[in-house]
């Protein structure tokens, strides 16, 4: 049998290759001045020009930063989606403060603002909202809910990078934003990340941490230099992004609309493909003004794991995004509020594989599988398939 079709599958070429070759040729492996060239790109791919992005070298240390520029600290609390990945916890722990876990909204499967609003306390700092899937959360409704509570919003736009939200790309306004380029997502890095902040004071903030909080470095670096004298007056880390990882990210983003367009493309075959599957729910958009991280359905949880090994039996790998971060042990004693949505979404959701250049015909195989994989006898999904 041929190997499996994975779940991700990165999109990395001949002019990625080229790229890291020639990082290596100019020899300055560190952060560097491609490092810079890549926050600039961003910043104009965000339509918000130079002196706002800062990159980092995930996008979890992305979110620390961010959280940190947004004065969350111990004893702060941080209104955040259970449906999530780990990440985000761990962003909030590490500066000391507490995650306060939020319901979803079975739309968008983004944070539900209503119950967000429940959630309040004299503790809470901010809210981090996560844009899943590339589908934009209900950014309106978070950002009126933290104007009226003066609460600051880190949006995890680590799905989003080119979706757009109000005819503007995520991440062209709002407080502070995080992406990632690790691995799997739209465009990598091999490993990185960046925020976008507010506002240049922030940016030089979050600067300085990034780099053990040392002054004058950057500047230097940014000239493929080093500063050997700088002072030091506050915490920092490790978290910069170097020159051969910036190169790789460059040329990926010169992609990345490219990228973008399959993946609506054929997001768009399998909603066609897959429309009227007993027990089977689409996601609710056409893909317009989305860049599809991942294409996730959902089947019933009794037939879930069924399904998956039968489409493994067809050679078709399957994720799962996600499971809810409160049912983590670490998380057993964190507050939360009432989670019906998350519980019930996490255990019917799966992941199919999208990548940004995937052939018709292994779009047209996938979807064949989970149609016969689906149509095989079962379990009826309970209560129907409408939340
Ligand atoms: C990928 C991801 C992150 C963290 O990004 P890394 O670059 O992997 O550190 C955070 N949140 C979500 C939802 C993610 O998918």
């Amino acid at each position: 049998m041929q190997s499996a079709i994975p779940v991700f599958q990165p999109a990395i070429g001949a002019d990625t290759l080229a790229a890291v070759a020639e990082a290596f040729r100019i020899g300055w492996l560190g952060m560097g001045s491609t490092t810079q060239t890549f926050e600039d790109r961003i910043g104009e791919r965000l339509g918000i020009g130079s002196g706002r992005v800062l990159a980092t070298n995930t996008g979890t240390s992305a979110l620390h930063l961010a959280l940190l520029a947004a004065d969350v600290g111990p004893g702060d609390e941080v209104i955040v989606p259970s449906f999530n990945f780990i990440a985000d916890v761990q962003a909030i722990v590490a500066c000391g403060a507490a995650p306060v876990f939020c319901d979803i909204e079975p739309t968008t499967l983004g944070i539900d603002v209503g119950r967000a609003e429940a959630l309040i306390s004299p503790r809470t700092r901010a809210i981090l909202p996560l844009h899943f899937a590339g589908v934009p959360c209900d950014l309106d409704g978070v950002r009126r809910l933290a104007l009226q509570h003066g609460l600051r919003v880190v949006e995890d736009a680590t799905h989003a990078l080119g979706s757009m939200h109000d005819g503007r790309p995520i991440g062209s306004g709002g407080d502070l934003v995080c992406f990632s380029f690790d691995p799997v997502k739209i465009i990598t890095s091999i490993d990185g990340g960046a925020v976008v902040a507010p506002d240049a004071a922030t940016l030089e903030r979050m600067r300085r941490q990034r780099l053990l909080g040392i002054d004058r470095d950057t500047i230097e670096r940014y000239r493929n230099r080093r500063a050997w004298d700088y002072e030091v007056r506050e915490v920092g880390f490790r978290y910069h992004l170097t020159n051969v990882n910036a190169a790789i990210g460059l040329s990926q983003l010169a992609r990345l609309d490219a990228f973008i367009a399959r993946r609506q493309e054929v997001c768009r075959f399998y909603n066609r493909a897959l429309a009227g599957l007993p027990d089977v729910m689409l996601p609710r958009t056409d893909f317009e003004g989305v860049a599809p991280f991942i294409y996730t359905i959902r089947v019933a949880a009794a037939r879930r794991a069924e399904i998956i090994e039968r489409l493994r039996g067809r050679g078709v790998d399957i994720g799962i995004h996600f499971l809810p971060c409160h049912s983590q042990p670490l998380c057993a004693a964190m507050r939360r509020g009432p989670l019906p949505v998350t519980e019930r979404v996490s255990a019917e959701i799966l992941t199919l594989p999208l990548h940004s250049e995937m052939s018709d015909a292994t779009a047209a195989y996938v979807a064949a599988a989970v149609c016969e994989a689906v149509a095989e006898p079962g379990v009826v999904m309970a209560g129907g398939a409408a939340l």
